[in-house]
């Protein structure tokens, strides 16, 4: 067993005491002798602490503790923790993963995110924030973009988590170890922060043309025509169509398997439309091909009625034509009248 994790062992089996009972410092120093005139430290958050001194009054067959910044002696640990809230020296919530430890760098999740989070540690990308039920993690991508997300909370030293990919929370069945409130080694939760660090996210299924027939979503072909997979990101360059049960994670390849699925159809579409325009049917067609079938009537009108003025031009001059002739007839006619009646 490796030191550093027999020191959050035993912090963690003293904590279970200390949160049970309010006699755990009398338990304490009966188990531990050893720990008389040594130093505790309390949390109230992750990243401030208060020092103690344990010590046994020999007469009196008791222990306490000794806080250090009001220079007063308490006889349980809970007493220290309420005293040291009403002199004001820390204000607002205890942090649910708080306690008191043995060390003044407790070996803790914290910590643990700490260190691996910055340099070349296992978590690059990790913003940690401690907030009232414990700790959530943020997990950004190469381009520091909000990817997943998790939150740590815990009841005493019992934790449970929920993690986030994308807004959508994962199902259990996702995840490497049950979500419950349970106990768990630091080397649990460094491996499951590993796991999720590691989760590849399904961005959907890209088609491009397809997105130009179809538009903001793909309809099924029953009756309903019930929206099967919707168009995230549109007009950017990962433009993609996300199914309606996309998983968010993927297992294997480069989409989760709902999202495959769309492919076949898509390829379909993409034939169909490359067979004529004509076998989208309205219901199914995106905005723009809409437009472009109405454009496409409004030219075949006009083309038609461009013929019909070319007729009723081509007709009036046959008429303007006509009637020229009419009234050389006629003036001819009046002509040979007026010769005549001369
Ligand atoms: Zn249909
Ligand atoms: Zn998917």
């Amino acid at each position: 067993m490796s030191k550093r994790k027999r020191s959050f062992e035993t912090t963690e089996s003293e904590s279970i005491k200390l949160q049970k009972n309010v006699k755990a410092l009398q338990e304490l120093i009966h188990i531990r002798p050893d720990l008389k005139g040594k130093k505790v430290y309390f949390f109230p958050r992750l990243n401030k602490y208060f020092e103690g001194i344990i010590f046994y009054d020999a007469k009196e067959k008791k222990a306490y503790v000794y806080s250090v910044i009001n220079d007063l002696k308490y006889e349980t640990f809970s007493q220290w923790m309420i005293g040291l809230k009403n002199w004001g020296l820390f204000k607002g919530y205890r942090s649910a993963l708080a306690t008191i430890f043995l060390e003044p760098n407790p070996n803790n999740i914290v910590s643990l995110v700490q260190k691996e989070s910055l340099g070349e540690g296992k978590f690059v990308g990790i913003i940690m924030q401690e907030i009232s039920e414990g700790l959530e993690l943020h997990f950004f991508d190469e381009k520091k973009k909000l990817k997943k997300k998790m939150i740590i909370s815990a009841r005493g030293i019992f934790l449970s988590y929920k993690v986030w990919v994308l807004d959508q929370v994962l199902q259990e069945i996702d995840l490497p170890f049950p979500v419950r409130v349970m106990k768990r080694t630091l080397d649990k939760i460094s491996n499951l922060i590993q796991y999720i660090v590691s989760l590849k996210i399904c961005y959907g299924q890209r088609f491009e043309n397809v997105v130009q027939i179809r538009g903001n979503q793909l309809v099924g072909n029953n009756k309903e025509h019930c929206p099967f997979a919707f168009l995230e990101n549109k007009n950017l360059p990962n433009e993609a169509y996300r199914h309606v049960d996309c998983k968010f994670i993927i297992k294997d390849g480069n989409i989760c398997e709902n999202c495959q699925k769309i492919y076949k159809t898509m390829q379909q579409i993409h034939r169909r439309f490359l067979a004529g325009v004509n076998s989208t049917k309205t219901v199914h067609a995106s905005k723009e091909i809409l437009i472009e079938k109405i454009e496409c009537q409004k030219k075949l009108i006009k083309t038609k009625s461009v013929t019909i003025a070319n007729i009723r031009s081509c007709l009036q001059k046959k008429i303007e034509k006509e009637e020229g002739e009419i009234s050389d007839k006629m003036s001819t006619i009046r002509l040979l009248a007026e010769t005549h009646l001369a």
